[in-house]
């Protein structure tokens, strides 16, 4: 009795009722462990709804992905009375929220499948499904083109050759549930797997796909309470596994280790600029405002449009993370309101942000009306049940 009155209790305060019966399912007998439930909960539906409302504010119904100056966009956003002010409805989610609920919702379909190649015929299904969902939001050529040609109901049906010009975000921008759905440091080898494998459906090149181990990577980091100066050197550690398995897939295995240092050299280069190759604490410039970020996100990109690529939309988010704190405003600021591909940028910062904070100093208006809400609660809930029965490891 007077632990179902502590379950009430420390039930966050937005959640809806129907989500008690769920707290109840990870009551784990102790106190503790029972907050420590919850709370990561409240994060997880954070993490989904927060990368929705980033991907959307940044976006802004195309007008604020296609502007490509920081300063008119801060500018805009004083004009509308600074972020707190912004209610988000009516402002679509782009084709980064669509495309993330469908990597969502295709691991909660293969629930606990073990068959891998069963679990990549469903999101390969869903992210052909989902293209008849992108009406006013923008998808990126490569994830359009390569989406439509799956064949999902084939053998293989999944994969799709090697191409030089497939190194774009579109891959990194859906794969952050990835790590919510296998957060337990033992599971490493299949978030990799799932990443690159959902990565390289549309994006085949080391540049795109790597991007999507790196959203997800970072999100099983924040779910474990890892601090995110250590993030970059883990992603460096990681990168041998994910070639090894590139080796042992045996698909493209040549062109893709031919393509392969890109994305590495780019991360050393920056986690070194940061001084945080070892994990230290980052440094930044003095003076590194507006104007300075646009010039530094467009040093780190491709093709002049910062956060457009595998490689430079985790990093823009992870700067922005690295600066923020606990700060909802500035990590608005940094990833989601800049003159290049901001809506990306933003939905991978907002889930890594949400699963770290939860809604903390958030106004409600900025999430409340945010599109697919039920949908984006609903996968966050399904996720957490997933791998809340997996292992008990996570340290919070
Ligand atoms: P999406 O990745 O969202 O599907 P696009 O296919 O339009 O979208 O690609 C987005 C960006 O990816 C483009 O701005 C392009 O410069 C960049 N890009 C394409 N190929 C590569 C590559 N091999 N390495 C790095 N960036 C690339
Ligand atoms: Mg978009």
């Amino acid at each position: 009795m007077i632990l179902s009155i502590h379950l009430v209790l420390c039930c966050p305060y937005f959640l809806s009722p129907s989500i008690l019966p769920v707290c109840e399912i990870f009551f784990k007998g102790t106190y503790l462990g029972y907050t420590m439930s919850i709370a990561l909960l409240e994060r997880y539906v954070a993490a989904m709804v927060l990368s929705a409302v980033g991907d959307s504010l940044g976006y802004f119904n195309g007008k604020w992905e296609f502007l490509f100056d920081g300063e008119k966009i801060h500018q805009q956003l004083a004009e509308l009375g600074g972020l707190d002010a912004i209610n988000i409805e009516g402002w679509r989610v782009s084709d980064d929220t669509v495309m993330h609920l469908a990597t969502a919702e295709a691991l909660i379909a293969a629930g606990k499948e073990e068959d891998l190649t069963r679990v990549y015929s469903l999101i390969a299904r869903n992210y052909k499904e989902c293209m008849n969902d992108m009406i006013g939001r923008a998808p990126g050529a490569a994830s359009e083109n390569n989406a439509l040609k799956l064949k999902p109901d084939e053998p293989n049906g999944w994969r799709i050759p090697f191409s030089k010009k497939e190194g774009g975000c579109g891959a990194a921008m859906r794969a952050m549930c990835i790590g919510l759905r296998f957060p337990h440091p033992e599971q490493q080898d299949i978030l990799i797997q799932v990443s690159i494998e959902s990565g390289r459906m549309t994006h085949h090149h080391p540049t795109g796909y790597l991007g999507a181990v790196a959203s997800a990577l970072f999100t099983s980091y924040a779910v474990n309470g890892k601090p995110p100066q250590k993030w970059g050197r883990g992603l460096m550690e990681v990168l041998p596994k994910a070639q090894k398995y590139i080796v042992q897939a045996g698909y493209f295995v040549k062109e893709n280790l031919e393509s392969w240092d890109y994305f590495k050299d780019q991360w050393e280069k920056y986690l070194k600029l940061r001084g945080i190759s070892n994990g230290g604490p980052p440094i930044f410039p003095e003076s590194f405002g507006v104007k300075e970020r646009d010039q530094f996100y467009k040093s780190v990109s491709y093709s002049d449009w910062g956060g457009s690529s595998g490689h430079d939309a985790p990093m823009i988010a992870y700067d922005a993370i690295l600066a923020a704190g606990d700060s909802w405003k500035e990590l608005a600021h940094r990833a989601f309101f800049h003159g290049g591909d901001n809506d990306s940028t933003a939905a991978i910062a907002g889930c890594w942000w949400g699963v770290m904070h939860g809604f903390k100093g958030v106004s409600p208006s900025n999430y409340k009306k945010i599109e697919y809400k039920d949908r984006l609660e609903k996968a966050a809930k399904a996720l957490y049940a997933l791998q809340s029965k997996e292992s008990s490891t996570i340290n919070l």
